[in-house]
């Protein structure tokens, strides 16, 4: 069993595999220097925390040998032989394989803005990439962040927790466009607004220019904004170079069926590099980039190497982290066809969305901390349910949504 890519999903295939009994020979191949770390914490924790960061690793060297799992740092994957069952590496060595696992995740979506300043512009994918972070997030300094996305916006609360200036621009005419419905969006706006935060949405941007060892970002609506950083977070291009060079099918990513099984039977492929199929939206194709769904498919994918034929039944799921609050998805926003609120409590609140038909097919909320955390998973479970509640169920804040599971 051989897997490309020693991130979350890749990870978890691994010890997947162990889990399920296989016991013959696993390798985990991996360019980056570091052992399998999470992501998450790189926009939130990594860049706030004093001391010198390290990667939270996922497993670490004892792990991964008690496991029997041989995890190759440092290496590419540069190309695979198909018909032989076997993966050239940048090393010069080769590795034959009976199923192989393609974890190769997504890599920051690169925008060439016109003028000199590409110096200055900087993205986040890996842990290598929050040192020039870390440097600039610092009292007083000025951090212009392309992108109103998730990440950029981790980062724009990261970098005010540090005591930085921080100015937003977003093309679109609200941060969230994407995934998030506009009602929750604005809240997430407030609380930034709240600390400081500046925001410059609905407008492109005209050019990035060198002054003075800063960046001056000119934007179409005439506003200049002057940063000693600009950070770019404009969505991030699935990894696939080695996937098409196979000749593997691609759709906005590998394209997998619902058992994560690619164009060619003894390839499998998982997490954001890949697009699948959603039994739960009628098969509707999706490319997620969650945390949980690379582990749902790592373990999934895993399975069916050894033959289970399983099919994915996850429902998708998101969390982010800004400031005191914390935002969960569960489920496609945009499957949606009607909205109803539930009021939590003064500073909490959830959004079900509900196709045309009333069933629930997703839900939104946020809150500080924990706040949205228990409804949210009921309604996970609900939309996995495909179940229709009454809508005065949904938004009465004193009655028990759990009791819907049962109905
Ligand atoms: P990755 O974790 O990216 O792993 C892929 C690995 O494969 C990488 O190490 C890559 O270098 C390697 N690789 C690629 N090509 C090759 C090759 N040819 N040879 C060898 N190795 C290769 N999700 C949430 O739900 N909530 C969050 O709050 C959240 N925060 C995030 C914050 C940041 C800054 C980032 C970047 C992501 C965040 N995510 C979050 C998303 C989540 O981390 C990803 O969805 C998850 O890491 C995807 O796992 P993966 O295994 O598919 O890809």
């Amino acid at each position: 069993m051989v897997i490309v890519g020693a991130g979350e999903a890749g990870a978890r295939a691994a010890f997947a595999l162990r889990e399920q009994g296989y016991d013959g020979p696993v390798a985990l191949i991996g360019d980056e220097e570091h052992l399998p770390y999470e992501r998450p914490p790189l926009s939130k924790e990594a860049l706030a925390f004093e001391g010198v960061p390290i990667p939270k690793t996922i497993a670490d060297a004892a792990r991964l040998n008690a496991a029997d799992i041989k995890c190759i740092t440092r290496t590419t994957a540069r190309g695979i032989d198909t018909a032989a069952k076997v993966v050239h590496l940048s090393d010069g060595k080769s590795i034959g394989y009976d199923k192989l696992l393609l974890a190769t995740g997504a890599m920051p979506r690169c925008v060439a803005f016109p003028g000199e300043a590409e110096h200055h512009c900087v993205t986040l994918r890996r842990f290598e990439d929050i040192a020039r972070l870390r440097k600039h997030f610092q009292p007083g300094a000025a951090i212009a962040i392309i992108g109103g996305g998730f990440i950029g916006l981790e980062l724009a609360a990261s970098a005010v927790k540090r005591g930085a200036r921080v100015t937003v621009i977003e093309v679109q005419q609200r941060i969230l466009g994407r995934g998030v419905p506009e009602e929750i969006a604005r809240a997430v706006e407030s609380r930034h607004r709240a600390a400081g935060v500046e925001f410059a949405c609905g407008t492109r941007i005209a050019a990035i220019e060198d002054r003075d060892n800063q960046a001056v970002v000119r934007l179409a609506s005439g506003q200049r904004i002057t940063a000693d950083l600009v950070v770019v977070g404009v969505g991030a291009v699935p990894c696939t170079a080695l996937a098409e060079a196979a000749g593997l099918e691609l759709s906005n990513g590998v394209a997998v069926d619902s058992m994560l099984r690619t164009s060619d039977a003894s390839i499998f492929a998982a997490g954001d590099c890949c697009s699948f199929p959603l039994p739960i939206y009628d098969n509707r194709r999706v490319r997620l980039e969650a945390w949980r769904n690379a582990q749902d498919h790592g373990a999934l994918a895993a399975r069916n190497m050894l033959g289970a034929n399983e099919e994915i039944s996850s429902i998708p799921w998101f969390w982010s982290d800004q400031y005191e609050l914390t935002l969960q998805v569960a489920g496609l926003i945009d499957q949606g066809h009607s909205t109803i609120r539930r009021e939590l409590s003064v500073d909490a609140f959830l959004q079900f969305h509900l196709d045309e038909t009333g069933r629930l097919v997703a839900a939104c909320g946020i809150g500080p901390g924990n706040a949205v955390a228990r409804d949210i998973r009921i309604a996970e479970m609900l939309i996995a349910k495909r179940a229709r509640p009454r809508l005065a169920d949904l938004s009465a804040s004193d009655f028990k949504l759990k009791s819907l599971l049962a109905a």
